[in-house]
Order: structure tokens, then C-alpha cells, then sequence
């Protein structure tokens, strides 16, 4: 039988997608999101939604030993949950900066922690973390977000190097502009009609099964090869 797989931000876009290609290649799931009903609208089989905020450590742990109780020891966790408010900093607004430090950065770690003493003691496991090409190169108006998934990429490299020799595997998948509810939350109104109208001027942003198809390629290579980071973007984006 195929191996656990855990899915952070599994209610929408990259991970409802990333959900919908490994069940397709037979996993058993668990699937956290704040919202639980878009999850279950998946209808996946061998699947346990759990409405878990990654913030809240407890929470996401009790959803982990419950799917490993039902399902076994989690092989893969891909840590996708994330938010985006875009404005220029002078017209930032200081909890939405929080907000995605704390979801994009602590949520992360949360689900990194839970997950790898336990990989390292099976000798086994992969970590993909979702960051961005805000995580390779900065943006206008995305200041805090850019840094937040900064911090992304080189937590995961230092995390790999640490835990290669015991044959863990953390990975970075860094999409660029994709079709999702992602930039919908940004409030400023020039940012957010700037994201969607360029996307519209180089014909339409990647869709979320493009980059569900690489996580799922890049953790379903043999655990002796290791895609450390893979840039994925829409062939017309030019930053
Ligand atoms: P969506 O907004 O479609 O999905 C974000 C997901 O994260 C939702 O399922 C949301 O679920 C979940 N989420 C947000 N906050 C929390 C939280 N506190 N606890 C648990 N789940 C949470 O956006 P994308 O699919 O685009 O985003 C997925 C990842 O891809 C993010 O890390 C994003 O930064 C990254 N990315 C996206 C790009 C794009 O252009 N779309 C480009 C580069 C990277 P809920 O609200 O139910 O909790």
C-alpha cells in the first residue's frame, strides 16, 4: 500500500490539486485546511480532512496521529498553506504582515517539527515545503511576502543539508504566478488588479495541477534522489 501523505492548504488551489494527483497515484491522505467542507467536496478516497489552523500545533499534531493510527507513518508531508497580501510597504497593514509571517514561516516549521524526528528515526521521509519565486527573487508591493518564503527556501536547504546522511529529503517547489484564490486576499485594490491583469496580458497564469504534477514527480522519485529546489513558472513570466 501506498504511503501517508499529509497536505497543508488542501481546501484550495496548489493543495486541493496536490491532494487530488496523490490520491490519484493511490496514497492515503490527511488534508488540513482551516475550512473542512472543500475538502471533503474532494470526496478523495482514504482521505481524513481535518479543519487544523497550522498555527495550532496541538491541533495539527492530534490530526497527525490520527491519520498515522489509521493509515501509518506519514512518508511525505508537503507544507503548502500560505497567504498573501500584497501593498507597498508604506501602505502595509501590520497584521497582515503577521498574519503571513506567521502562516508562511511558523506554519512550516510546525509541520516540519511534527513530522521529523520521526523520519529521521524511520531513516526515511520527504518534506516538501512550497515557497516561490518571491522566495528567489524580490517584488515590488511584495515586501513581507517575498520575505516570508525567503525564509522559506533557506530553512528547507539548512534543514536538508542536516538531515541528508539519515536519507530524509526536504525540497523546495517554487511556482510562479499560478491560478488560485491565493492574491484574491490582497486588499489593496492597485496590487491585487496588477497581479490578475498581468497575468490576463501573458495569457493566463499556470494552473494548480501544473505544480501538483511536480510535487508529486519530485517526492515519488526514489528516496536515493533528491530535487533540492525547482523553479516553476508560466513560460511568458518575465520577472
Ligand atoms: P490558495 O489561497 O488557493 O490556497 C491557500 C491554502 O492555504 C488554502 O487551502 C487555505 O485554506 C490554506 N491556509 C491558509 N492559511 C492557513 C492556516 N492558517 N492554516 C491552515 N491552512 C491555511 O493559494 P495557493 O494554492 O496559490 O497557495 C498555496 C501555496 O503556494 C502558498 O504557500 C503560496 O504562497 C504558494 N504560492 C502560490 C503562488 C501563486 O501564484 N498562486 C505562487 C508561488 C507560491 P483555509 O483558508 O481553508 O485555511
Amino acid at each position: 500500500m501506498n504511503k501517508l501523505v499529509i497536505i497543508t492548504g488542501a481546501s484550495s488551489g496548489i493543495g486541493a490539486a496536490t491532494a487530488q494527483a496523490f490520491a490519484a497515484a493511490g496514497h492515503p491522505l490527511l488534508l488540513i485546511a482551516r475550512r473542512l467542507e472543500p475538502m471533503e467536496a474532494l470526496k478523495l478516497p482514504n482521505a481524513l480532512c481535518r479543519a487544523v489552523d497550522v498555527l495550532d500545533s496541538v491541533g495539527f499534531k492530534t490530526a497527525i496521529d490520527d491519520a498515522q493510527a489509521k493509515f501509518g507513518p506519514a512518508e511525505i508531508l508537503v507544507n503548502n498553506a500560505g497567504v498573501m497580501m500584497n501593498a507597498p510597504a508604506a501602505e502595509g497593514e501590520a497584521a497582515q504582515w503577521d498574519a503571513m509571517i506567521d502562516i508562511n514561516i511558523k506554519g512550516v516549521l510546525t509541520g516540519i517539527r511534527l513530522v521529523l524526528n520521526d523520519m529521521i528515526a524511520r531513516n526515511s521521509g520527504t518534506i516538501v515545503n512550497i515557497g516561490s519565486i518571491a522566495g528567489v527573487k524580490t517584488f515590488g508591493n511584495h515586501a513581507v511576502y517575498c520575505g516570508t518564503k525567503f525564509a522559506v527556501h533557506a530553512i528547507t536547504e539548512t534543514i536538508r543539508e542536516e538531515v541528508s546522511s539519515k536519507n530524509v529529503r526536504l525540497i523546495t517547489i517554487a511556482p510562479g504566478m499560478v491560478e488560485t484564490d491565493l492574491v484574491n486576499h490582497t486588499t489593496h485594490d492597485a496590487a491585487r488588479e496588477g497581479w490578475w491583469s498581468y497575468a490576463k496580458q501573458i495569457g493566463g497564469a499556470l494552473k494548480p495541477a501544473d505544480i501538483a504534477e511536480a510535487i508529486v514527480w519530485s517526492a515519488k522519485l526514489p528516496q536515493s534522489v533528491c530535487v533540492r529546489e525547482m523553479v516553476i513558472c508560466p513560460t511568458k513570466q518575465e520577472p
